[in-house]
């Protein structure tokens, strides 16, 4: 059991990074989006993870056009037909990617590996909507994916021996870390990271400092790359979001239940840098507090 062929359906912030490294590391990938005006922003957003490979010297102008080669998009969910291995990175969205699961399970030979970047939602679920959930794996890539080191992935109970090793595989070849977790909402990565980022919301709320204060700390003092508001930005607020609301209806812990300032933002549509603008305003040179 071997990946040759992928597909991916969602290519947005982390699909398309999929997809663009998956196609650098020899992969024919297919990428399926929702709409037309979806499908160029994800070529626009694939070329320009191979273009950030090119400017940072990782790769060649040859290796950047035969990446370019390798990957198809399309609107039609048919195109997975032929995938050894299918992710499904769309909206964490426990309806939306059951429905898409289901679809996807009837498409695709008996074979097919089916994997999900799912941040939060129990794994169990998702492969609960096929009809082969002992081939259902998680596959949580980080952003930026590209640059990100680990890959989560995750099993559940059922998951079989012979997938879990072709998924961890497949992650390995595309330089990455996998490092296997079991099926908690949040894994271990969003289990920690998630309340911390809510915290510092609530303690922005509070009025213990200013936003670029709190980063400050965090980066200062604790030597992390960025603080939880640029992270904020950098992840979406939008899935921090819904992160929080799919850990909260898990845990029923306050700690996950999304801040108001969040919400907010959330329905303003200022979702951090795919936006331009979130907790910062990404429109000058140098990222500033939008309040
Ligand atoms: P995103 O909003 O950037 O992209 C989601 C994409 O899914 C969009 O391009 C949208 O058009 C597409 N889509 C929606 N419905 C579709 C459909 N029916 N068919 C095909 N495409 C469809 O979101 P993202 O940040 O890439 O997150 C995707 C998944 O990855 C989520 O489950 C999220 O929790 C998870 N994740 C996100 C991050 C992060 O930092 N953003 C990190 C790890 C995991």
């Amino acid at each position: 059991m071997s990946v040759k062929r992928l597909a991916v359906v969602g290519c947005g912030t982390m699909g398309g990074g999929i997809i663009g490294l998956a196609a650098q590391k020899g992969y024919q990938v297919v990428g399926v989006e929702a709409g037309h005006e979806a499908v160029a922003a994800a070529e626009k957003r694939i070329t320009s993870v191979l273009q950030d490979g090119l400017d940072r010297g990782k790769l060649t102008t040859e290796q950047v056009e035969a990446a370019a080669e390798r990957f198809e998009l399309t609107t039609d969910l048919g195109a997975v037909a032929e995938a050894d291995l299918v992710i499904e990175a769309v909206y964490e969205d426990v309806d939306l990617k059951c429905r898409l699961l289901a679809q996807i399970d009837r498409l695709v030979g008996a074979n097919t590996l089916v994997a999900s970047n799912t941040s939060t939602i129990p794994l169990v679920v998702l492969a609960g909507a096929t009809t082969r959930p002992h081939q259902v794996v998680g596959l949580h890539f980080f952003n930026p994916v590209p640059a990100m080191r680990l890959v989560e992935v995750i099993r559940t109970p059922v998951t079989e021996a012979g997938p879990l090793a072709a998924v961890t595989d497949f992650a390995t070849v595309l330089g990455k870390n996998p490092v296997v977790v079991n099926d908690v909402p949040g894994f271990v990565g969003n289990l920690l990271i998630v309340p911390y980022l809510l915290d510092a919301i609530r303690a922005y709320e509070r009025g213990v400092a200013d936003m670029d204060s709190i980063d400050s700390v965090i980066v200062l003092g604790f030597n992390h790359k960025m603080g939880p508001f640029r992270l904020s930005d950098l992840i979406g607020l939008d899935i921090v979001h819904d992160m929080a609301a799919s850990m909260y209806e898990e845990y029923k812990d306050p700690r996950y239940q999304p801040p108001t300032l969040l919400k907010q933002y959330v329905r303003l549509g200022w979702l951090g840098r795919k936006t331009g603008r979130g907790f910062y305003d990404y429109s000058g040179a140098e990222p500033v507090p939008t309040r």
